[in-house]
């Protein structure tokens, strides 16, 4: 990498600047701020001018063609201002979205007569919102924006509910908060093998590789915790495999175990139940599930893994081996799921304790198909076959965060599903802090513009039902070093009246 320099200039001043240089060999790029970086190459070589196109409205697209693919670098001019079109869920939700969350979760009185006869009991309510991560990286942006409309939605969800009468005997008192999920379950890719098409795994919780990035967790967690007023727990795959529904979850999973394989892992036909080998230092667990025999012990499910090393072992359905059971992300979604819900049930029907209600905040990438066949289709049959007599269920509410996406559309991802080396052209640009919340923080970037951009989404839902992009955010951050007092939302748009013929009805 050579030197950067900075300066601000046009388009037409650019390409003067550039033939000015002569046969001095420059990577050019612009930002929509105008700010021009000339990075120089590593080797000379003559400036690609036939690519520069001058005019108010266009300016650089690509330089120095010659080089391989990976290593050219290209460049998008837009005008900074931000469209936040109505559609779909925006249209829906575009203005009192806190109202619509507490109806979906069946906390909000649905009339003034509704309100006396239901609402109006002493019992205490607790909502928890859970958000939920794979620790096998410092949280990048994305993560970071997902945890933060957990809290800010936590605390929205609290204020709507305490304006309504909340602990004012109108309506019980609400404790709203949030829980942070962590899958240390998930496989660590490093110890990750494969043979004769079965693939082996050792987890998180087994290799303990997470500890590394656990701190960076626990101080965003505080920081939105400080951010929002919203209090906060944590818990480990252990905590929900010890709660009380488990159990009969996983045993009606085990029994229908056929279909359910086939629906919720459709390349392997199996569902990825996995117990870590148990002998001493070996932990290796059956990624998929494929070689898994599931048979029943004096009438207990039971299951018999296989171990790449050692063969199989068996472990059946009981309490003191329940915590030693890991899923997949589809079967674990699914069984907390189904959990929640029968907690909501139990709670409503307790006379003596809380209520207890439940919300996720998850990535948009789990929106749609993913969620709609691998989730709602299953709790259909489970809860059939859990609650028959139960007519009314509380179905699952989640809420989708925007993703963060790269200069293609993709989610900005974790290091782990990328190549290597990918995202090298952010750190190029010194932007390569939105990939880890240690890099925010070694950079001296404030995570508090994220915080402060997601609460704008939550205000104003229209802008909550879409994604955004790396340059959306780095313009934000770049704002906020400009000395903003805090940063701005992207102009938006002035709406302009629609004509009738664009009115489509939904
Ligand atoms: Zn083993």
């Amino acid at each position: 990498m050579g030197n950067i320099f900075s300066m601000s200039t046009t388009p037409s001043n650019l390409l003067s600047l550039i033939q000015g240089c002569g046969s001095s060999a420059l990577d050019v790029y612009l930002t929509f701020t105008n700010k021009v970086a000339f990075l120089a190459a590593s080797q000379l070589r003559p400036p690609d001018t036939g690519r520069l196109l001058i005019s108010n409205t266009t300016a650089v697209q690509s330089v120095g063609k010659d080089h391989p693919v990976a290593n050219a670098r290209y460049t998008a001019v837009h005008d900074g201002v931000s469209h936040h079109p109505l559609g779909a869920g925006s249209y829906i939700f575009k203005t009192d979205f806190p109202k619509a969350v507490l109806t979906y979760l069946n906390i909000y009185p649905k009339t003034e007569v509704a309100t006396d006869q239901l609402f109006n009991r002493p019992r205490p309510r607790r909502l928890i919102v859970h958000i939920g991560a794979q620790p096998n990286n410092s949280p990048h942006a994305g993560t970071i924006i997902t945890f933060a409309l957990g809290f800010i939605l936590a605390r929205k969800l609290q204020r709507k509910y305490d304006d309504m009468g909340g602990g004012t005997g109108r309506l019980p008192l609400l404790t709203v908060s949030v829980s942070l999920d962590l899958v240390d379950t998930a496989p660590d890719a490093k110890k990750t093998i494969e043979k004769d098409g079965v693939a082996y795994q050792r987890s998180h919780r087994n290799t303990n590789a997470m500890k590394e990035f656990l701190p960076d967790y626990n101080e965003l967690l505080e920081r939105l915790s400080m951010f929002t007023g919203v209090p906060y727990t944590c818990t480990r795959q252990a905590d929900l495999l010890k709660s009380k529904h488990i159990p009969k979850v996983l045993e009606t999973i085990l029994a229908d175990h056929v279909r359910i394989g086939r629906e919720l892992s459709p390349e392997c036909d199996r569902i990825a139940l996995r117990v870590a080998c148990p002998v001493e230092d070996c932990g290796v667990a059956e990624k998929h599930g494929k070689l898994n025999q599931y048979h029943y012990t004096d009438g207990i499910p039971t299951v018999t893994f296989n171990c790449l090393h050692h063969g199989p072992h068996t472990s059946s359905l009981t309490p003191a081996n329940i915590e030693k059971f890991e899923l997949n992300t589809p079967l674990r979604n699914l069984v907390r799921g189904v959990a929640n819900m029968l907690d909501t049930i139990e709670t409503q029907g307790d006379v003596d304790g809380e209520e207890r209600y439940h919300l996720r905040v998850t990535g948009a990438d789990y929106a749609g198909m993913y969620q709609e066949q691998l989730f709602y289709r299953q709790i259909n049959c489970l809860m059939k076959a859990i609650l028959p007599e139960c007519s009314q269920l509380p179905l699952p509410v989640i809420c989708y965060a925007p993703l963060l996406t790269d200069w293609s559309g993709a989610k900005l991802s974790k290091s782990l599903y990328v190549k290597e080396g990918a995202y090298t052209y952010l750190e190029e640009q010194n932007k390569d802090y939105l990939l880890s919340y240690s890099k925010m923080k070694e950079m001296g970037k404030d995570p508090e513009v994220i915080f402060r951009e997601v609460e704008s989404w939550v205000d104003d839902p229209k802008r909550l039902f879409r994604h955004y992009s790396v340059e959306y955010f780095t313009r934000l951050f770049e704002q906020a070093d400009e000395g903003n007092v805090r940063s701005q939302p992207a102009p938006v748009a002035a709406p302009t009246a629609p004509m009738p013929d664009n009115i489509l009805s939904i």
